[in-house]
């Protein structure tokens, strides 16, 4: 599986948690706002895994808003799920490129998405390359 590594678009720190794990790998740690309130949400950052870890009582199939927990920044972008119609929140890779969240919960197909799947994968097979050919 291929770890993320994920920053804020707006002020540029690192949104990856190393003190607390899931899936055995660093966190990517957001704040969300639902129902009036805020909460920590913390998403695994393999890709295509979708444990996550919500502070809020947020129920499937409720879209929350998301938060930098560094500026407070929302992190929002002009897409939209092609699924659920949600809004994606845009992430940006540590290694160049964004990755597309959608931000109802529950909606798997679509949670996260490449900008240009081919060039962001290809970037990510030089880079694992190593761990690629061990498998
Ligand atoms: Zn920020
Ligand atoms: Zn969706």
């Amino acid at each position: 599986m291929i770890q993320v590594n994920v920053k804020c678009p707006h002020c540029g720190k690192s949104f990856m948690d190393e003190e607390i794990k899931i899936d055995g790998h660093p966190s990517v740690k957001l704040n969300i706002q639902w129902g009036g309130e805020r909460g920590r949400l913390r998403l695994s950052s393999l890709y295509g895994s979708f444990n996550i870890d919500c502070q809020l009582p947020m129920p499937q199939g409720e879209v929350a808003r998301f938060f930098c927990p560094h500026c407070n920044a929302e992190l929002s972008g002009q897409r939209t799920c092609e699924q659920c119609n949600a809004p994606m929140i845009p992430l940006k890779f540590v290694e160049g490129g964004i990755v597309q969240i959608c931000s109802r919960r529950g909606c798997k197909k679509h949670l996260i998405e490449f900008e240009d799947l081919k060039s962001e994968l290809r970037a990510f097979y030089n880079k694992y390359s190593l761990f690629f050919k061990s498998r």
